[in-house]
């Protein structure tokens, strides 16, 4: 569409946050080492992925993403990314951080396991290639942008009628003050200080509010704790502070 080009108007808007994209620029080299700022990354990434499985497919979750169309929205290094690949998806991750996406590049040749990145937000993606996606997902990113509701609304427009949609972030309260910010970040030191800013966490009301009026549907709330003591992460009802959101498009 030729017209595009030349109306700026055209253009989806930025809503990107360069300190944010900075702040993991600045730690990219250390996306695949499993005991570096991103250890709880790797951590729930089992945890993670076992939960979308077991929604998009409750009666077989091993096959569940066998040649599904995936994207991954702030991708990162690409840990979820590439877990998804294994399990037989075809997966493109976008990010807009360019170490990160050389890092996870490489990753992926180094693993064999193939992985289409690119350098895209995902307003432009969706513009690009609207509803051409089965899942969309969209992990401990939304609460790095600027308006993390057209994040939610591009997810959306990517994901094909009948798909699945899955986003995590941190709920915003006083608890999750002391225990994402003050916890995590200065007393246990799990997340480098400043990694986030809880003014930015999204409570699950306004995640489901931009999930609705983006027209998805709901599906499920999972929370994920963390105990200090065995160092381990567990999935249950507590969306205090780490939570999950499944949700889908409708069929059309
Ligand atoms: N989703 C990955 C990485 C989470 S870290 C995982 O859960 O394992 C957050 C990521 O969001 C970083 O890679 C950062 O570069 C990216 N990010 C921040 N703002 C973004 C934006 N506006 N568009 C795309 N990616 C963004």
């Amino acid at each position: 569409m030729a017209h595009t080009e030349t109306d700026p108007a055209a253009e989806p808007i930025q809503n990107v946050d360069p300190a944010e994209i900075e702040k993991f620029s600045a730690l990219a080299s250390r996306w695949w080492d499993p005991n570096s700022e991103f250890k709880p990354l790797h951590v729930i990434n089992p945890l993670r992925l076992a939960w979308i499985k077991s929604l998009i497919n409750p009666s077989d979750s091993s096959t569940a993403l066998n040649g599904k169309r995936i994207v991954d929205v702030g991708c990162g290094g690409g840990i979820l990314a590439e877990a998804m690949a294994l399990d037989g998806a075809d997966v493109t991750g976008i990010d807009l951080a360019d170490k990160s996406l050389t890092v996870a590049k490489l990753h992926s040749l180094e693993s064999g396991v193939r992985v289409n990145y690119r350098k895209i937000s995902a307003e432009k993606l969706a513009v690009e290639q609207s509803e051409q996606y089965d899942v969309v997902a969209c992990m401990e990113m939304l609460e790095h942008v600027p308006n993390p509701a057209s994040v939610v609304q591009a997810c959306s427009e990517l994901v094909k009628p009948g798909g699945w949609l899955f986003f995590s972030t941190l709920n915003r309260n006083p608890k999750s003050y002391l225990f994402a910010i003050i916890g995590a970040e200065y007393v246990l030191k799990l997340l480098p200080k400043g990694t986030h800013q809880w003014e930015a966490f999204i409570k699950p009301s306004e995640l489901a509010e931009a999930c609705r009026a983006a027209g998805l549907e709901i599906v499920a709330f999972k929370g994920m704790t963390y105990n200090p003591f065995s160092k381990t992460y567990k999935l249950g009802q507590d969306t205090s502070v780490n939570y999950m959101v499944g949700a889908r498009k409708a069929a059309r």
